[in-house]
């Protein structure tokens, strides 16, 4: 059960939540300018904002960084929906065409080199609506590419896996369940493939280490030899793949 809390501040937006499952208080650090304290429900709130308070420096640094790295690597203009959208498929900027149909249902089309959303004229006027139906067909990708990545990794590692998660989780791109079970972040199904593959190949390898020792990161090695270069990849652009179609924020529960 999570709780949230909001408040603002000059810098940045602080939000709140109480976990179950947290062991420690841990900030995060969005590139929007929002900062998320998590505590466990044992620990006080007033004990969790003395944390984050005698972070300040570092949660300035993130911030900072963040910024310098938005003037160096501007972000795209948001969907206007009107032909001459651009969007990242498998690394690749394609434009998103909209054309108005005679149906009854909004439908896309993915192609290689481009997307198409046919529109009936009831949906015209109502970006949501198209957001959420290109975002619903690029879940769908994600989820098959992530089934065959997860396939052919798993046999060349020698490992199973049980069940596949799509999410849109804020801070990481896959996870590992003791069980075997995988999540994945759908957003990668916009990144090179190569990328895609890495986040895979790194969550098969807690199949074998549950963390992330040197033991962990030599058998990544093993499977990606240029795996490094991947990890960078998202560390840099990652912040990309969440601007378009942005995740709708979750109220206070
Ligand atoms: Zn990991």
């Amino acid at each position: 059960m999570t709780q949230q809390l909001e408040l603002f501040n000059a810098e940045y937006r602080l939000r709140e939540r109480v976990s179950t499952k947290a062991r420690n208080i841990r900030i995060e650090v969005h590139p929007e300018r929002e900062v998320v304290l998590v505590y466990p429900r044992w620990v006080p709130r007033a004990d969790a904002l003395a944390f984050l308070q005698s972070r300040t420096e570092w949660v300035r640094a993130k911030l900072d960084a963040f910024a310098e790295r938005a003037v160096a690597d501007p972000l795209p203009p948001l969907p206007r929906w009107d032909g001459t959208d651009e969007i990242l498929l498998r690394g690749t900027l394609v434009p998103v065409m909209v054309e108005p149909a005679r149906l009854r249902h909004l439908a896309v089309r993915i192609e290689a080199e481009r997307i198409t959303l046919f529109v009936p004229s009831q949906c015209q006027d109502q970006p949501q609506r198209l957001a959420l139906a290109l975002k619903r067909e690029l879940m769908h990708r994600a989820q098959l590419d992530a089934r065959r990545l997860l396939n052919e990794e798993a046999q060349r590692l020698g490992v199973y896996w049980r069940d596949l998660g799509i999410a849109d989780p804020h801070t990481q791109w896959g996870s590992c369940g003791p069980d075997g079970t995988i999540s994945l972040s759908w957003r990668l199904v916009m990144a090179p493939p190569a990328v895609f593959r890495y986040v895979v190949v790194h969550e098969l390898c807690h199949r074998v280490h549950m963390d992330h020792s040197e033991r962990f990161w030599a058998l990544v090695e093993q499977q990606l030899p240029d795996f490094d270069q991947h990890r960078r990849w998202l560390r840099d652009h990652g912040h990309h793949l969440h601007h378009y179609l942005p995740k709708r924020r979750a109220r206070g529960a």
